[in-house]
């Protein structure tokens, strides 16, 4: 991928599984490109910025693929009942305020026109518990390929001026599509209104396949 030399193993089920029964395997390899684009990219002496307890990035717009987005739906449910009542209040308030705005239909904007408009909102991502994310071994893959070398507080201001980010390859991109479904995606913040009114499908593949499929969409983006 670009200057970066991957080599991954992947362990998928041989079987037919549902999509998201191969997210963790994609997980993997997203951490294994990041792993590799960031010892890439700190060879000139910079370090990794990012800490745990900041959350200055989790008040982006988080775009998540359909399939990752059915996997978050199956966690959120295997969570005791009073942390998803509070996951419950805190989607409906970051709701609210981005149909408010009039971002929930992001069709006919740039995409750096939307993420500029998003966090000037500044809502937290609901599974952000004190600045830590409180979902991070299962966290969508987009958020595994955001790492910064500038200083942790120019992540908060408005613009992102100074911010410099680590060169990673967008393979998040690639769970777009990944069902045949249209390239779509959506604000992670309005994961349970789209849950409602998401397309269902029993669409099962091997695991290979699935993962050949993903291989595919990388290629093609
Ligand atoms: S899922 Fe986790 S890492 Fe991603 S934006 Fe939310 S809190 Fe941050």
């Amino acid at each position: 991928m670009g200057d970066l030399r991957i080599v991954h193993p992947i362990t998928v089920p041989s079987g037919r599984v549902p999509a998201t029964d191969v997210v963790p395997a994609l997980q993997g390899l997203v951490n294994a490109v990041v792993a590799a684009a960031e010892a890439n990219g700190t060879r000139d002496g910079k370090s990794i910025s990012c800490r745990k307890g900041c959350g200055a990035c989790c008040r982006q717009l988080v775009p998540v693929s359909r399939t990752e987005g059915e996997r978050l739906l199956a966690l959120v449910k295997t969570l005791p009942g009073e942390r998803r009542e509070r996951l419950g209040e805190r989607f409906a308030a970051a709701e609210a305020i981005i149909g408010q705005a009039g971002l929930a239909d992001h069709a006919g904007r740039s995409d750096r026109e939307l993420s500029l408009a998003y966090f000037a909102l500044g809502i937290p991502c609901p599974f952000l518990d004190d600045e830590s994310c409180s979902i991070h071994p299962d966290r969508p893959l987009v958020c595994r390929e955001y790492l910064v070398t500038s200083p942790a507080e120019l992540c908060a201001g408005p613009s992102q001026e100074g911010v410099t980010p680590v060169a990673v390859p967008k393979v998040s991109m690639a769970a777009r599509g990944l069902q045949g479904e249209s390239d779509d995606w959506f604000p992670l913040a309005l994961l349970m209104k789209w849950g409602k009114t998401r397309p269902r499908s029993d669409r099962r593949r091997t695991g290979p396949e699935w993962v050949q499929s993903f291989l595919k969409n990388i290629a093609a983006k």
